[in-house]
């Protein structure tokens, strides 16, 4: 398999602090309403244990991305690493690539008037720093990862709830919450 850096997200680490998203806005002076990486209580229906249950999601750095399929003035790349790479100085605006994506990762930035989304802070990786947000989480709970050397098997790349795009093959891998051992009521 070929080099694909990932998002790994581990439900049973996360403590939905949201830091990870604040640490993401800071760093790209994110507009007021516009949001790269969100964290999302999961529905009771899906895990009855409030404590536990947050996602945090941004862009999943398609295998096949459609956003870069869609875009008519090619303003989307993916790098050798697997980073798609939105570049905003190409951008006209037309919103192909928010109606696209069904994870709702790009955004369209009012102020701009143009798309933007999560491009893995690829310029800190190419520093041999971690991602912004990654950086920030205080439990590692979110972490980078590889595609091309991740051996690990509890992992789950469509959680409950996330859909199901094998045409896209969304690289995000996430450990799934499990029942607590005790349980507060
Ligand atoms: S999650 Fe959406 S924006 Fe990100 S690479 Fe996939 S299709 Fe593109
Ligand atoms: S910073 Fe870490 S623990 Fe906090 S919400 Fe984000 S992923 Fe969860």
């Amino acid at each position: 398999m070929k080099k694909q850096y990932a998002f790994h997200v581990d439900t049973e680490r996360c403590i939905g602090c949201f830091t990870c998203a604040m640490a993401c806005r800071n760093y790209y002076h994110q507009v007021e309403g516009v949001v790269w990486r969100q964290v999302h209580p999961l529905s009771e229906e899906i895990y009855p244990h409030r404590e536990r249950a947050f996602l945090s999601l941004s862009c999943n750095h398609c295998e096949h991305p459609a956003c870069l399929n869609v875009c008519p003035v090619e303003a989307y790349t993916k790098r050798e690493d697997g980073v798609v790479v939105h570049h905003q100085e190409k951008c006209i605006g037309c919103g192909n690539c928010i109606r696209s994506c069904p994870y709702g990762a790009p955004k369209y930035n009012p102020v701009e008037k143009r798309a933007e989304k999560c491009s893995l802070c690829h310029e800190r990786l190419d520093a041999g720093l971690k991602p912004a947000c990654v950086q920030a989480c205080p439990t590692d709970a979110l972490q980078l990862i590889d595609l091309a050397e991740f051996t690990e098997t509890n992992e789950v790349q469509y959680p409950a709830g996330y859909p199901r795009m094998e045409e896209l093959n969304p690289s995000t891998r996430f450990v799934l919450p499990q029942t607590p051992k005790m349980v507060r009521r």
